[in-house]
């Protein structure tokens, strides 16, 4: 049985007024699917997921991976043949080309899609989503015969992908690699190297694993302009396409983690004897603007984890807080404890958890709405208009999102008190798993310099502008109601206004290093406000709906919800701005020998 209940309706609700499902799905490539089919194929997809991957996530957790003597990794049965399920349902392949056995589905679909599975059991969602996002990168990059011999394996999920670029001296820093590659007559290349974290490097849930790794090919030059992107399989493929010997790649060791235990984390060994087989993607040297079209992708679904996992760290948490009694709540009956519940600071938990998750959810379903017109846009000015969109939002996407992860699968501790510290209820293994999500697919650190340093400055500040141009016109149009809305509205033009007065100091700064010290703060702002902004588009939608008649007590929890963040949150967005504008000169006030 499983405890995980996929929140269909707000996810319908984010899709048809945020995402726009209707306009995504009229784009060119789109002419099969009907925004009916999408939610219907959306039901049954949280019913797979919340009844045979959500029921895995505990036994993932506590049995974990075992890597053999001989180097292959095991991986629990219990997964193994959900994953097997899951290949047969055709899940993984929600928004995979048509041609290689995909359904041609929008990427906004298969986001939602992503989040309950990531919701059902993130370790597990790992595979998925780095298969997915190897066939996003070949896709774009791959020549015909890479295509031809991988792209329907991988699409249908049969094979796994990994992504393969980080090396003990080189983390944040890609640049500074070392693996190297190496041409051969007959057209194939060589690649030898060792990669160090390897999310799903070595397993045994899909019969070959598809290695996308970055190495430099000979005289190339320093840093990232002399990467280059290779495929190497764990197993050869013939020209019929069966499996042939196996190349030289070996999984060294896993290593033991905080959280995502059944996802393995590999230390891998390519081509230690004559360097493993490679396949070159793209061109020579051109391996980060390759491994980008990967990585925008992935990052996008790793914002994907902070929602799914404080979903249901939220869930959980209510569910307990029904059942708690303690105390008395001012004006329960004498003699009666109440439910927790009832008492305001645990309300506040819980709707500081469910007007977070909303917001996340939105934003990230944009995102990859703008991503469908990015690829499908019927014209070069409607994929610009979409490729500058999901550029500016991907790092807020990933970074606020996975803070929030952090900080709400907290709280789903925090309201159940002991029991939260105790394993068995499940809420801690929440909170471990989410603590990964702000470190990997580059730092959130990494993700805010990003933003600052490429995003903000991105056609001399105007693609920002117009987002925030975009906010205010829905603070004007809430507070033109003259009704309950117009404080939302009043909320989002204070939380633009000081947006706008941060990014303009940001656009103006001189000295890079003040530019960088406010990096983090300004991320968070721009979240908060955000936020704040895709709340109060669904409270004038739930209030347009009521308005004509509606009677729903969900669309009137909507409004109060996005009341509660325009009240409660999004004026913290403003705390963030001394921060942002305070320069570096504070931050190496002390000498680093003096902060010991
Ligand atoms: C469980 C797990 C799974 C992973 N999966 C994969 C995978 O599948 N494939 C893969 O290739 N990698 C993977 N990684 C690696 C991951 O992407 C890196 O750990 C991450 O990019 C950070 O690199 P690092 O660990 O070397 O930290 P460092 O780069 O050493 O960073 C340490 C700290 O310094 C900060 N920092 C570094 N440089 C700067 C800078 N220029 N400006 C400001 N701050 C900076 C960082 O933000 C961070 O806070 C995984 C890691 C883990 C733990």
């Amino acid at each position: 049985m499983s405890d995980y209940r996929p929140p269909l309706r707000d996810i319908k609700f984010a899709l048809e007024h945020i995402a726009d499902l209707e306009s995504v799905a009229s784009l060119p490539g789109f002419e099969h699917v009907e925004s009916e089919d999408v939610y219907d194929a959306l039901d049954e997809a949280g019913r797979f997921l919340s009844e045979v991957v959500a029921p895995t996530n505990t036994i993932g957790d506590t049995q974990g991976i075992t890597r053999n003597a001989d180097g292959s990794v095991t991986v629990p049965d219990e997964l193994v043949a959900a994953y097997e399920q899951f290949v047969e349902s055709g899940w993984g392949a929600v928004k995979g080309d048509i041609e290689y056995g995909g359904h041609g589905f929008p990427s906004v679909m298969a986001t939602a899609v992503q989040e309950m599975l990531t919701s059902s059991n993130m370790a597990f969602s790992l595979c998925p989503m780095l298969t997915s996002s190897a066939v996003e990168a070949l896709g774009v990059h791959g020549n015909d015969e890479v295509k031809a011999a991988y792209l329907e394996k991988l699409t249908t999920g049969e094979w796994a992908g990994t992504m393969a670029l980080t090396e003990p001296e080189a983390g944040s820093d890609v640049g500074a690699l070392r693996a190297k590659a190496w041409p051969e007559a007959d057209g194939t290349w060589r690649v030898q190297g060792t990669k160090i974290y390897i999310t799903w490097g070595e397993h045994d849930m899909a019969e070959n694993i598809i290695h996308l790794v970055l190495a430099r090919a000979p005289e190339a030059p320093p840093g990232t302009r002399g990467i280059s992107l290779f495929l190497v399989p764990k197993y050869l493929v013939n020209p019929d396409g069966s499996l042939g010997a196996r190349n030289d790649v070996e999984c060294v060791s896993v290593e033991h983690k905080l959280g995502i235990h059944a996802s393995p984390t590999a230390v891998m060994a390519y081509g230690e004897e004559q360097g493993a087989v490679a396949y070159l993607v793209g061109e020579v040297n051109a391996g980060m603007r390759c491994m980008f079209t990967m990585m925008n992708d992935a990052r996008l679904h790793v914002g994907l984890e902070g929602l799914g996992l404080s979903e249901r760290a939220y869930q959980l948490a209510l569910g307990y807080a029904t059942e708690r009694r303690q105390g008395r709540a001012i004006g329960a009956p004498k003699g009666e404890s109440s439910l927790i519940i009832e008492h305001p600071d645990v309300r506040r938990m819980l709707m500081t958890m469910k007007a977070n998750i909303e917001a996340m959810r939105a934003l990230i379903l944009d995102t990859s709405a703008a991503g469908d017109l990015r690829h499908h846009g019927a014209n070069e000015e409607e994929r610009l208009r979409g490729a500058n969109r999901m550029a500016l939002l991907t790092p807020i996407a990933k970074a606020w999102a996975t803070d929030l992860g952090v900080e709400l699968t907290s709280l789903g501790v925090q309201i159940h008190g002991g029991m939260g510290f105790v394993e068995e209820t499940g809420a801690a293994q929440h909170w471990r798993d989410s603590r990964i999500a702000p470190i990997y697919e580059g730092t959130n650190g990494i993700q805010a310099i990003d933003l600052v340093m490429r995003k903000v400055p991105m056609a001399e500040g105007a693609v920002v502008t117009g987002y925030l141009d975009e906010m205010q016109a829905t603070a004007d149009e809430l507070l033109a109601t003259g009704n309950g809305l117009a404080a939302i509205g009043a909320a989002l033009s204070d939380g633009v206004a000081g947006l706008r007065e941060t990014t303009d100091w940001l656009l103006a700064a001189g000295d890079p290093n003040d530019g960088l010290a406010g990096a983090t703060p300004y991320l968070r702002q721009f979240g908060v406000v955000a936020g704040g902004y895709y709340l109060a588009r669904q409270a004038a939608v739930a209030g347009g709906l009521l308005d004509a008649g509606a009677d729903d007590r969900w669309l009137q929890a909507k409004i109060d919800t996005c009341r509660f963040y325009a009240d409660q949150i999004l004026p913290q967005a403003a705390g963030c701005a001394p921060a942002v504008k305070a320069g570096a000169d504070q931050l190496f006030a002390i000498d680093a020998d003096m902060l010991g």
